[in-house]
């Protein structure tokens, strides 16, 4: 039973694997047995070390996902590098917090660069060479605001329904050629993107109440469901956006 969660021999590409959500779900596929390129603005040593002294091979690739410049070459240089690309975490997101009648343009375009844009190209270059390679693996990092509006976070709601919706219309085109697209809408995971929340004690308050196992969602959490849907145990699951928020939705 436990092979079909395998990932040896398997090459991802994990964005914003330094901190965070991207370093536990890279750690999570290394230790399944996956090779990991880990793409981002800054370097990732202790993500880097933790693969490596699995005897996984890390690879760092330096992009700033703001713009598209470099998405082609990504996926070019993983297929030189490991020889393949069989799993895209798009996991690199950003948000800006400012009430919706003052909400800038500049906050309104970074994040839907990033969150939206790129992680839409980056999908497209990585489906291109699956197509033609067997078949592979995307998985999206929606959010709990894929479902709900939130508060001062507008361009980071508009994105994350869009990954929503993104991630159903590829995998409607791509399921014949094997390639399975689906999200994880992690809920509440103390980051770097939800210190600020996590230190107004108000909000954090209101926010613990809600979920029903009484405790913030930790990285590692992501774990589990980033090697089903990298693994051959998801091949059927298809456009599926899988919670990983402690029951949140459910309340
Ligand atoms: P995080 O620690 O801030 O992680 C964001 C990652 O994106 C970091 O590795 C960061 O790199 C990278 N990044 C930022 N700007 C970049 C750029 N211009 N180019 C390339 N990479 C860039 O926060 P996180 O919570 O783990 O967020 C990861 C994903 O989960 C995001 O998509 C976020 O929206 C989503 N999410 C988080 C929560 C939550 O509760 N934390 C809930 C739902 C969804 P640096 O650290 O080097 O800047």
């Amino acid at each position: 039973m436990t092979d079909i969660f395998n990932l040896s021999g398997k090459v991802a590409i994990v964005t914003g694997a330094r901190t965070g959500i991207g370093q536990g779900i890279a750690e999570g596929l290394a230790e399944a047995g996956c090779d990991v390129v880990g793409a981002g603005h800054a370097a990732m040593p202790e993500t880097e070390a933790y693969i490596k002294n699995l005897g996984r091979k890390f690879s760092f690739y330096d992009i700033d996902l703001v713009n598209q410049d470099k998405i082609q070459a990504l996926v070019d240089e993983t297929i030189k590098t490991f020889g393949c690309l069989d799993i895209l975490v798009n996991n690199a997101g950003i948000i800006r917090r400012e009430d919706v009648l003052d909400f800038s343009e500049k906050n309104w375009d970074d994040v839907i660069n990033m969150n939206l844009k790129s992680l839409f190209f980056l999908s497209q270059a990585a489906a291109r060479y699956m197509k033609d390679n067997g078949g592979g693996k995307i998985i999206n990092i929606a959010s709990m605001l894929s479902f709900q509006g939130g508060i001062r976070v507008v361009s980071y709601t508009a994105s994350k329904s869009g990954v929503a919706g993104i991630t159903k219309l590829m995998a409607n085109e791509l399921a014949k050629y094997n390639i399975q697209v689906n999200a994880i809408a992690p809920g509440y995971i103390a980051t770097n993107n939800t210190e600020a929340l996590i230190k107004d004690p108000k909000r954090s308050a209101e926010i613990l109440g809600r979920i029903p196992a009484d405790r913030w969602g930790k990285p590692e959490d992501l774990k589990g469901a980033a090697v089903f849907l990298a693994s051959k145990a998801s091949d059927y699951v298809s456009g599926h956006i899988l919670a990983v928020d402690g029951g949140w939705l459910a309340r």
